[in-house]
């Protein structure tokens, strides 16, 4: 883990929240490497869940919603957790976090007995205040998921498209939730990226589980299909006691995470919880009923993590991130074998810039040709092109594959066509 965070930060992965001011607990700033993985998650997983789909439309609604909207979904008053607080530094974890609670005193106070306070409850919620004059603000919430945009615009959709249920509704896009004790690098943050799908179904047990079961495997697939190891998921059952105020019932996928398994992507069936609060119903020939939901809720900062986790190798000093090459921030590299030689130099340009408005192409013409080479496989670019004096005399370069560390010849007219196959 340390060695991964090390070079999220020396590569441009990923940074500590405005650093420069002693950073800001539980933020986190995308580097110009990290901004293209994030990217590329979401755009994979809009494609899967919205391109390709003739059942599912995307939105993206407003972050800052009127504040009935938290009162009607129940977040107002449920979206709380049971806090307790250490009496000898008045540190504060959650109730159900028994080994953090365990640990702190251990590493915080050594050889003390440490007195915990009774749980009470605290609301995740984080407020706003909005308006320009000071006493007539009024006071919202930055929206603590994404979801509720997708409920609240239901009527929307339903009429200005030809959406019939089953269907679902996408969404891609920013939440903040006051958490008490972020930590493990992003995995919890207290402001995150959402990717979620709310499919509406006929409310009838046969169509819930159905549809339960069907995005369930969508989903594991779809991790699997962008190269996460099947060996480190798994699926969890959520425990009665531990549901949200709204789920019928959920399952987490979880990642064998150096921090332990751990929750990345939630499927919830949460029945008519959000449609029948916000009053909203769906007529069919003439019958009107409150669809049910089955829900699939993911975090573009985890699967980022876990990807990054995922990808990481090392072979002797050299390390590799074997990211899936459509994840890869950069698709293929650019080289001159030699920086000082304006012919190999020219004719790197030339592909390069033949190779930019298809590709995210990096140019790097520092160091010698290994160093390159290891600063691309940190980066996890799956391909290298280097120019070198035999390119002069009959138009080829070498390619070389990230993983295999294997080099073959090709015609610069065939790179194109040979990265489009390896990409696509
Ligand atoms: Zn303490």
């Amino acid at each position: 883990m340390e060695k991964l965070v090390a070079l999220c930060k020396r590569r441009g992965f990923i940074y500590p929240g405005s650093e420069i001011y002693g950073g800001l607990t539980g933020t986190w700033d995308y580097g110009p490497l990290g901004v293209e993985l994030k990217k590329n998650i979401k755009d994979q997983w809009w494609k899967s869940m919205v391109q390709l789909r003739e059942d599912v439309v995307g939105i993206d609604a407003a972050i800052m919603m009127n504040p009935k909207t938290w009162e009607k979904s129940g977040h107002v008053k449920a979206f709380a957790d049971p806090l307790v607080e250490c009496k000898l530094c008045h540190q504060r974890f959650r109730a159900d976090k028994k080994d953090e609670i365990n640990e702190h005193g251990k590493n915080n106070h050594p050889g003390l007995i440490v007195d915990w306070t009774d749980a009470r409850q605290f609301n995740l919620l984080v407020k706003a205040y909005l308006g320009i004059i000071e006493d007539k603000q009024s006071e919202i919430y930055l929206r603590g998921e994404i979801t509720q945009g997708a409920f609240v615009n239901f009527e929307n959709v339903v009429s200005s498209t030809r959406v019939k249920i089953p269907f679902g509704i996408a969404q891609i896009g920013k939440a903040f939730r006051n958490e008490i004790t972020p930590g493990n690098f992003t995995y919890r943050s207290r402001e995150f990226e959402q990717m979620e799908l709310e499919f509406f179904v006929k409310p009838e047990d046969g169509e819930g589980d159905k549809w339960f079961e069907y995005w369930k495997k969508e989903r594991m697939d779809w991790y699997k299909s962008l190269g996460m190891n099947a060996g480190k998921l798994r699926f969890r059952k959520h425990e009665d006691t531990e549901r949200a105020h709204y789920a019928k019932y959920a399952e987490d996928i979880e990642f064998d995470a150096p921090f332990g398994w751990s929750e990345f992507e939630g499927v919830h069936h949460r029945g008519d919880w959000d449609l029948s609060r916000h009053n909203l119903s769906y007529v069919e020939e003439g019958e009107k009923y409150t669809p049910w939901v089955i829900e699939t809720s993911g975090g573009v900062d985890r699967s980022a993590l876990f990807f990054l986790l995922n990808s990481y190798s090392e072979d002797g000093d050299r390390i590799i991130l074997k990211l899936n090459p459509k994840l890869a921030p950069y698709k293929v590299a650019v080289f001159p074998l030699l920086a000082n030689k304006p012919d190999l130099v020219s004719k790197a340009k030339e592909i390069y810039d033949n190779l930019k408005p298809q590709f995210m192409v990096a140019w790097d013409d520092r160091g010698n040709i290994g160093k390159r080479y290891f600063a691309q496989d940190e980066a996890g670019t799956p391909y290298c092109v280097t120019v070198d004096f035999q390119s002069l005399e009959d138009d080829t370069v070498t390619i070389r594959d990230r993983d295999t560390a294997k080099q073959e010849r090709i015609k610069v007219d065939r790179i194109h066509k040979y990265l489009e196959e390896k990409l696509t």
